[in-house]
């Protein structure tokens, strides 16, 4: 199921000499600009490569309308829905190097589980596909990592671990899909961004 945000993916390079203005907005760690509906996230990456992710509450056929053929009007189309944003953000829009990549992004329910079927089994997005809260790959090593333990466990009697394996997989996968709807909403909410200045301030180490 489309859930209503894409992602845009841009990149650019060299950017202490050629983006400088975004390279310092960004800074060392991870940037997030937002606003109900929409944000901008940023990264650096070696070599000085600016890497973003432009989120956009759209419909799907907004989407589709913008013609990967011709990135620079794509990118102008986008950049419009961050009119008035700090230059150096939108930056990281129209200053993009390489053809922008849409992540539009679908997901599975949160309770999602099946009927057990022998001899087979799923990890991964294929389990799970959720929202991006940065856990999905972690969760895709565990399921694996929890996966070989099961069968470890039960030699020679695939079915019981794949039974295991299933029965922790499928709470374990709908409390991380739940939190990440959770984040959703921090993200891009109508109270975006104080709703993430509370979230950060309510979850410091030791609080
Ligand atoms: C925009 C975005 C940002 C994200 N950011 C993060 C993040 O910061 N941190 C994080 O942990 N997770 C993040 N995720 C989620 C993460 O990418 C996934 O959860 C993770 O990649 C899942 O791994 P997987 O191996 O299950 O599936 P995939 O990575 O999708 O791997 C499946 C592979 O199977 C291949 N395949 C498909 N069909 C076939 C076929 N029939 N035959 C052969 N091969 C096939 C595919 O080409 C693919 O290579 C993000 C996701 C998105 C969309």
């Amino acid at each position: 199921m489309y859930v209503g945000t894409t992602f845009i993916e841009t990149y650019l390079s060299d950017c202490d000499t050629r983006h400088m203005a975004s390279a310092e907005a960004v800074g060392g760690g991870s940037l997030f600009a937002l606003a109900p509906g929409k944000g901008i996230f940023a990264h650096r990456e070696p070599k000085g490569v600016l890497h973003a992710y432009v989120a956009l509450n759209k419909p799907k056929a907004w989407i589709d309308g913008l013609d990967p053929s011709d990135p620079v009007t794509a990118l102008a189309r986008i950049a419009e829905e961050f009119d008035g944003w700090a230059p150096e953000l939108t930056a990281l829009i129209t200053d993009a190097e390489t053809k922008p990549v849409h992540r539009v992004l679908h997901t599975l329910p949160a309770d999602h589980r099946w009927e057990r079927i022998p001899g087979v089994t799923l990890l991964g997005d294929a389990a799970h596909l959720m929202i991006p809260s940065g856990e999905g790959a972690n969760l895709a090593m565990l399921d694996g990592a929890e996966l070989g333990r099961a069968i470890a466990a039960h030699p020679g009697d695939v079915e019981a671990a794949l039974a295991k394996y299933e029965e922790d997989l499928f709470p374990r996968s709908a409390a991380a899909a739940k939190q990440a709807e959770e984040m959703q909403k921090v993200l891009f909410g109508d109270s975006a961004p104080q709703s993430l200045l509370d979230f950060f301030a309510t979850h410091r180490p030791g609080t």
